[in-house]
């Protein structure tokens, strides 16, 4: 349930104009175009760059047509549509994201310029953005896992930049879900999902401790891999058995022991020079398409 919405348009209009005579009765059918920062929506959408707002509401925002587009895809419409007004280079298919999104029970807002401005982000700045629910999965049941799956398992991971990257990457190799164990980064601050390019759309999430995810795996029916850089075998030279659940450590300390002890296979990725250890994301890239190396 959503414990904190998105004040709905109809009771606030603070610097809001309509389109249409300003003079004429408000028409629910007409866009709003909303020109003040001070506007209640407005507020509330900029307050979920606040971890503490994103967890309050189970809301979040994604960023660019693409990626609202992989949504879409997925059948997941956002709650609240923010869109550039008189856009003259809004592509068809935006327009048509637009309505299906209304259909879907979105509200969509036009704002200026201005608005959007401090709404997006200010690298790569986009004509349209999206509130969104964010979605938990739970985990899942050990007798409905296939041979061929593959879960990832991330420790304490504490970059969104890494997170999204991985969460990405998961996509790519077809991994079915990524487990979050203790204190992680959000995976939905606007960084990770950025990071995602969409992905966050198609990858099920799931939080636990690390006390239940120790109780959960101890009859994982395949191999529980640890990725560590005293692993005792190069991760290229083992032989998977699925199902796979894949377990990286933290960009700081790593894996803990606790962890490491409920591993049935425990590999390292080779370094030459004289770095310490891989970047987290690149290193659970290449474990990922090492173990699905069979199915790609
Ligand atoms: N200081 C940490 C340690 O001593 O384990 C290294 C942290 S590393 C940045 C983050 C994670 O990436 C590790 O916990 C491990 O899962 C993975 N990783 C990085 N380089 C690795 C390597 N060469 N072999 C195996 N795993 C590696």
């Amino acid at each position: 349930m959503m414990k904190k919405p998105i004040p709905r348009a109809q009771r606030d209009r603070r610097g809001d104009t309509r389109h249409a005579d300003p003079s004429a009765a408000p028409a629910c059918d007409q866009p709003m175009v909303i020109t003040s920062l001070q506007n209640e929506r407005i507020k509330a959408v900029r307050a979920l760059e606040m971890r503490k707002e994103r967890k309050a509401t189970g809301l979040f925002v994604a960023e660019g047509a693409s990626v609202m587009m992989m949504g879409e895809e997925h059948d997941i419409a956002p709650e609240l549509v923010v869109r550039l007004t008189n856009n003259p280079d809004e592509p068809k298919r935006t327009q048509a994201f637009c309505t299906w999104a209304m259909e879907r029970g979105a509200d969509v807002l036009e704002v200026t310029a201005r608005v959007l401005g401090k709404l997006a982000h200010k690298d790569n700045p986009q004509s349209l953005l999206g509130v969104y629910r964010q979605r938990w999965a739970k985990l899942p049941p050990l007798s409905a896992c296939k041979d061929t799956d593959l879960w990832l398992a991330l420790e304490g991971v504490r970059d969104p930049g890494n997170l999204g990257t991985i969460i990405r990457t998961a996509d790519a190799v077809g991994a079915a879900g990524i487990i979050l164990i203790g204190t992680c980064c959000d995976a939905y601050t606007r960084e990770s999902v950025r990071a995602t390019m969409g992905s966050i759309f198609s990858v099920p999430l799931v939080r636990v401790s690390q006390q239940e995810f120790i109780a959960w795996c101890k009859s994982w029916p395949g191999d529980v891999v640890a990725t560590h850089l005293d692993g005792s075998e190069d991760f290229r030279n083992v032989t998977y058995r699925g199902p796979v659940l894949l377990m990286m450590g933290s960009e700081g300390p790593g894996l803990t022991e606790a962890l490491v002890a409920e591993a049935s296979k425990v590999v390292r990725i080779p370094m030459n020079g004289t770095l310490d250890s891989l970047n987290l994301a690149v290193a659970t890239a290449l474990t990922l398409y090492e173990i699905r190396r069979p199915h790609l």
